[in-house]
């Protein structure tokens, strides 16, 4: 059976990721940029070992949904024969302590109680499917992913799994229960749920002429890409790629970062820091997306 919902890079996640390569994030938006690559790669890593089970059970990644006006996201939700399983992925690294209900980074900063985060996503999920009409039982678990993380005075909970129970953990979870058409539909119903909702990110604001311009590279990320003949060449790290691969990333840059644009030739010239000839830039423009024009201005789709 195929992954139901895979886990996709968050547009958030990639935004910060394009604009730390072309302006200076001031210090919030950067722990912001680490925080979120961090939780992504932790989610990944989590990705790895639960992906074997797809083979039984439906898994859900990365579900953003919605009961009554309260939004709860979930790392990954998995549906057995059985039961509904929740997992709140975290990717914590370093020393930690657990104490008077609290979760603290050691030396003492209180981070939020990721116990907490998790009785309220199984609480809202719990509604959720009742609602829908599904009484299926749901268990939570809080995974800590990270194999550098310690957990002073953890609390004695099955809820919370550290690295080293991982593959144990999963192992208990394989049923030998067939999924039916009962679970699909239930699978297919959440994922029709599933909301995105950008507006709850804070995004760091930026227009088109406060962002450096070029061509950024594909291996080292730096702007020291020039052009030599159909070859755009890193003068930072070496790296070679073909200059129509590197304007039509360009161009994915550019669609991301500001969605209304409509893409014209000058525009993505400029974009990709004059590097070339609006000519090159125009043939493939023209080859891989289809010319419109309003009045006698040309864009393209
Ligand atoms: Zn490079």
């Amino acid at each position: 059976m195929p992954l139901y919902k895979p886990r996709t890079k968050p547009s958030h996640l990639t935004i910060l990721e394009t604009l730390q390569k072309r302006t200076s994030l001031s210090s919030k938006a950067s722990s912001d940029y680490a925080r979120w690559l961090k939780g992504f790669e932790g989610e990944q890593r989590f990705d790895h070992f639960i992906e074997p089970l797809a083979n039984e059970a439906y898994l859900l990644h990365d579900l953003l949904l919605k009961k009554q006006n309260t939004t709860f996201q979930i790392d990954t939700l998995m549906i057995t024969s059985e039961k509904i399983y929740l997992f709140e992925i975290k990717n914590y690294e370093g020393d930690f302590i657990y104490e008077d209900n609290q979760f603290y980074r050691l030396p003492k900063n209180e981070i939020l109680n990721p116990l907490h985060q998790l009785q309220r996503a199984t609480s809202l999920l719990g509604q959720l499917l009742k609602s829908q009409g599904y009484t299926l039982p749901i268990e939570g678990y809080v995974i800590f992913i990270n194999p550098h993380f310690h957990l002073y005075q953890a609390p004695l909970t099955p809820t919370i799994i550290f690295p080293t129970q991982l593959t144990s953990f999963l192992d208990q979870l394989k049923t030998s229960s067939p999924l039916t058409s009962f679970h699909k539909k239930l699978a297919e119903e959440l994922h029709a749920l599933h909301i995105t909702d950008s507006s709850l990110n804070e995004t760091p604001s930026y227009t088109f002429d406060n962002l450096r311009k070029g061509i950024t590279c594909l291996q080292c990320s730096s702007l020291s890409v020039e052009v030599e003949g159909h070859k755009c060449i890193c003068k930072s790290c070496g790296a070679k790629e073909k200059s129509s691969q590197a304007i039509l990333r360009s161009v994915e840059e550019l669609q991301l970062l500001f969605p209304e644009e409509k893409i014209k030739t000058q525009i993505v010239y400029e974009w990709c820091g004059q590097l070339g000839s609006l000519k090159r830039i125009r043939s493939v423009l023209q080859k891989h997306f289809t010319m419109k024009s309003v009045n006698q201005w040309a864009y393209f789709e």
